[in-house]
């Protein structure tokens, strides 16, 4: 909108009051891509929209809104409201605005909810959209005005022309550069070719989407505003229009886009031809606004609306790209319900099935190993080499694989709607029952092996698939059932290994299709799953097997099983979240085959599932596991392994399991070392759960009320947040001079401390740096009081930090005492108190410490090999390396993105604060969002902090560069998303 053409309010009221009459009470000019819009609220109480068109805009063009929103709103079954011109004093229902050269009309407010720009879609809102848009196209069917625009920018199909016009204008980098648009469309183009002749032109709204759909309280669309695109078009566009606007949001979006499909046919039928150009439709509408938003930011780089709406169709495109156009058209055929009936009775295409054993390929099968899974092409050379050990093998239908593809993708084709089988070669693939013959894909390989794929269109239009084989017979053919109509050849290498098994095999793929003679894939994306599963049902008679019938546990069951019965006071991660039944190195694997970045598990230092951890325990466990009374080699080595990291003089171990008991021992022993009781601690901290440690922690964000209920023997400090405290940036000195003068009055009061105990960094505000000489300073002042200090090295220690193994060395201190817990055991539990022999005997006068499994030689044996690995991978200069470039990538996004207010941290231990506005407006609704988002993205990311506002960004220190690119590019998408839909 540029400047010149802006109107002002008082403007607006003049005009309405001397050309329509009416007396303005109070108004607003609100957003529009073309227009000039004001609102106006009258004095009988009515609200009217003041609409000042664009100068291209033709009086026909107005005339012709005019005449369809008069005939919707004569037309019974469109049941939704539009709004209606209103007559000027001279009885015209379009005027000149008061310069001429624009024209202005004048319509009734259709009042009503317009829902912010979503995330994802409430649930049946695309269904309600695809209705009204249903309502609209067939009402407007039998609408004829001779103003009516045809041919326009929005018009899909003058695309080609649009994308011409634009293309100098779409930038060279990324994905959607001039010629990949082009390409696209073209692609598009050449699928609808053989319909296109077919498909009806008819009066259409043009832009029927959420953004032009007001709702009832009660969810309901109520009525459909914005009528400036409309005119004649592709019946089809209108529902495309819609479809493809639901691919910006998370979730489900291409099953939200075929629901919206489904339910504006059930109000206006969609016939064959629209049903194959739907998708193509769907791809043309979304390179059209790509190419036209770069037009338009090439026109006018300052245009918000453009800059806004860029990404989220940048997403619509890549999402509409997701799926071939035969599998757009099976679910679309499956989402309408247009999908053939197979027949009762067919033979098996591939005989000796029935009794092969079945292959386990899920996320949780222990048939994968290590990382076996993560290899290209592991599926089919673990299931040859299982066939060559088995016999035939046999996948499972609608099983969730896991797949080397997940470490890479979002969102990997994990979901299976066929059957693998492995054959001998030679093996005969015959018709399951009458039909006729179509081909699929496929060529020969560069290994002389034909891997093709044949189906057979069974009367009643279900087609049999067969992939992997040689056909024998041509398109076109009839066949009756159990003639030969291909063969398996296998002529390639049969197991991982290279060796050639006695008899060579082949993997045969064997599927339904119940939606025209299209070829579904074998693995899809673990979305749509009931449209897949619609179009492409178990094939098992085509196998010759009985049809495995699994109760299909709904996703909620497991949380609602977990709410019954685990304490709900134990949090868990997300409203909705993945099952996460695997891990492996830095990744997290759902059971639907989605792995996800795990860039918050500080405890698996090592990553997952560590394969020298895992046969180390399980060796252990099957020689010994006791207590530490008893004499054994683990418990001693691991000991001195620990004593051997810990600063000179610090050599007596305690063992025991967790964190929170570290820090209560230490607090013991602190106590019995001086004969005192009273503790020094920060707050904002977070010790852990004991009664002791509790008693220390004091984060607001874990227990809203610690700071009004803490024991008189604790005693507090400001937690120095050099970010968000009292003190800041250069000032940030002036917390030690507080500490200090803190303890002067504690003295006065006559309080001597046992010990001060706290994080050598700001660990709960999210890996805030404590400031230089902070703890140098106090813990001199605590020790000339005759305290003790201790280190809560939980968190922190174990090379995280990158620069350092150990997180007092940040601050340039050696403790009396280290409590440290979490990494050691790479999340078997583990932890250990480390101190001197004088603080430690004075601990024995209280009697003998013992933990039943702490020092087990289990646990003693994890404890020793985490060291090991630790420095076999060398993983605190990974920690330190790859710290650097996520920290680095971070502040440029930080640079970039106002609601990121900082990053703290160092090494893998850093916290990204989301703000609105500055470090005094954390903004957690944001952080908790963002978190959410980037779960869709396949991050875990959690917040933190006392305010719940800082993305705690901790991964196990395997991560790579790669996965931290990964992590960067998704945090920047969902950054550029939320501000995209708040400046909308
Ligand atoms: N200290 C710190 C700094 C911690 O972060 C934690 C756990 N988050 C604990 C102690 C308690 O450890 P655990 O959960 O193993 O008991």
């Amino acid at each position: 909108m540029t400047s010149e053409l802006s109107i002002s309010v008082a403007e607006a009221a003049s005009y309405l009051r001397d050309r329509y009459g009416l007396g303005v009470v109070e108004a607003s000019v609100i957003g529009s891509n073309e227009d000039i819009n004001v609102l106006a609220a009258l004095a009988d109480g009515r609200r009217v929209l003041l609409k000042v068109s664009h100068p291209g805009v033709s009086r026909g063009s107005l005339e012709a809104q005019n005449a369809a929103l008069r005939w919707l709103a004569a037309s019974p079954d469109v049941r939704l409201e539009v709004p209606l011109p209103c007559e000027s004093t001279a009885g015209h229902d379009v005027e000149p605005w008061t310069d001429a050269a624009r024209l202005a009309r004048v319509l009734t407010f259709v009042e009503g909810e317009m829902p912010s720009p979503a995330v994802r879609s409430p649930a049946g809102h695309s269904r309600r959209l695809g209705s009204a848009a249903g309502r609209v196209a067939l009402a407007l069917r039998a609408f004829e005005h001779e103003g009516l625009p045809e041919g326009g920018p929005w018009d899909l199909r003058s695309a080609r022309r649009v994308l011409d016009d634009a293309a100098q204008c779409v930038g060279e980098d990324g994905d959607t550069t001039a010629d990949a648009l082009a390409a696209t469309l073209a692609a598009a183009e050449a699928r609808m070719g053989p319909v296109v002749g077919e498909l009806r032109v008819q009066p259409i709204h043009g832009d029927l989407t959420a953004d032009n759909v007001v709702f009832d309280p009660a969810g309901d669309a109520r009525g459909v505003i914005d009528f400036g695109d409309v005119g004649r078009g592709w019946l089809a566009a209108e529902i495309a229009v819609l479809a493809c606007s639901l691919l910006q949001h998370d979730g489900d979006p291409i099953a939200e886009a075929l629901h919206a499909a489904a339910a504006f046919d059930q109000e206006c039928r969609l016939d064959d031809a629209d049903i194959v150009a739907l998708w193509p439709l769907v791809v043309s509408r979304a390179v059209v606004l790509v190419a036209s938003a770069a037009r338009m930011l090439a026109e006018d780089p300052t245009n918000e609306y453009a800059v806004a709406r860029a990404p989220l169709e940048r997403r619509m495109l890549a999402r509409a790209l997701s799926l071939s156009f035969d599998e757009a058209e099976i679910l679309a055929r499956a989402a309408l319900g247009r999908l053939a009936t197979p027949p009762v009775a067919v033979s098996p295409m591939v005989a000796g099935l029935d009794g092969a054993d079945e292959a386990d390929f899920s996320v949780t099968s222990v048939q994968h190993q290590a990382d076996g899974w993560m290899q290209e092409g592991h599926l089919e050379v673990t299931l040859l080499r299982w066939g060559n050990s088995a016999g035939t093998t046999v996948t499972r239908y609608a099983e969730h694989r896991l797949t080397s593809r997940a470490i890479v993708e979002t969102l990997p084709r994990s979901f299976a709607i066929g059957i693998d089988a492995v054959v001998r070669e030679g093996a005969l693939v015959r018709a399951p029952a009458d039909g006729i013959v179509v081909s699929g894909g496929g060529a020969r390989s560069a290994s002389g092996d034909v891997r093709a794929s044949i189906g057979v269109v069974l009367d009643g239009g279900a087609t049999a698939w067969a992939r992997g084989i040689e056909p024998l017979r041509a398109a076109g053919e009839r066949v009756r059932a159990r003639d030969v109509i291909a063969r398996v050849t296998a002529g390639r290498p049969s197991d991982s290994d290279g060796h050639a098994a006695a008899a060579p095999q082949a993997v045969v793929g064997i599927g339904w299709c119940l939606a025209a003679e299209l070829e579904p894939p074998g693995l899809v994306a673990p979305r749509a799953e009931s449209l897949w599963r619609a179009a492409c049902p178990d094939p098992s008679a085509l196998v010759g097997r009985e049809a495995r019938h699994d109760p299909e546990q709904a996703p909620g069951d497991l949380i609602a099983r977990r709410a019954a019965v685990f304490a709900a006071v134990q949090e868990r991660y997300y409203d909705a979240p993945p099952q996460i039944e695997r891990g492996w190195r830095h990744h997290l694997v759902d059971t639907a085959g989605r792995a996800y970045l795990d860039m918050i598990n500080n405890v698996a230092i090592l990553g997952h599932a560590e394969p020298r951890l895992t046969h180390a325990v399980a060796q252990q466990m099957g020689l010994l596991n006791t207590n530490s009374r008893f004499h054994y080699e683990a418990v001693v080595e691991f000991s001195e392994a620990l004593a051997a990291r810990a600063p000179d003089g610090l050599d007596a171990v305690l063992l025991v399991n967790s964190g929170s008991e570290a820090v209560d021992l230490a607090i013991r022993i602190a106590r019995a070392a001086t004969g005192r009781s009273d503790i020094l601690a920060l707050t904002e901290a977070y010790h852990g759960w004991t009664v002791g440690a509790d008693a220390i922690s004091t984060s607001i964000g874990d227990n809203p009320g610690a700071l009004a209920t803490r024991p008189e023997w604790v005693h507090l400090l400001d937690a120095p947040n050099t970010y968000r405290g009292r003190h800041r940036g250069a000032d940030a000195h002036l917390y030690l001079t507080d500490a200090l003068a803190r303890l002067d009055a504690l003295d006065a009061d006559g309080v001597s401390l046992a010990a001060m105990v706290s994080e050598p960094i700001f660990g709960n505000g999210g890996g805030i740096l404590l400031p230089d000489g902070y703890l140098r300073g106090l813990w001199t002042a605590v020790r000339e009081r005759g305290g003790v200090c201790v280190s809560d090295e939980v968190q922190v220690s174990y090379g995280r930090l990158g620069e350092h193994f150990w997180g007092f060395e940040q601050q340039g201190v050696v403790p009396d005492v280290i409590a440290v817990a979490k990494a050691m055991g790479n999340g078997y539990p583990l932890g250990a108190v480390i101190t001197t022999r004088q603080i430690a005997e004075a601990f024995a006068a209280e009697g003998s410490f013992f933990s039943s499994a702490g020092g087990s030689p289990v646990s003693c044996v994890v404890g020793s090999t985490v060291l090991r690995v630790l420095d076999d991978d060398d993983l605190q200069e990974n920690a330190r390396v790859v710290g650097a470039v996520l920290a680095h990538g971070l502040r440029a996004l930080a640079a970039r993105y106002p609601a990121v207010g900082a990053v703290h941290g160092m090494g893998l231990y850093l916290g990204v604060e989301v703000v609105n506005g500055g470090p005094d407006q954390p903004d957690p609704e944001a952080a908790a969002a963002i978190c959410v988002d980037l779960l869709e993205e396949g991050v875990i990311v959690q917040p933190t902090g006392d305010h719940k506002n800082v993305l705690k960004i901790k991964p196990p220190l395997t991560i790579d560069v790669e996965a931290v690119r990964r992590f960067l590019a998704a945090l920047d998408g969902v950054l550029e998303r939320r501000q995209s839909r708040a400046a909308m």
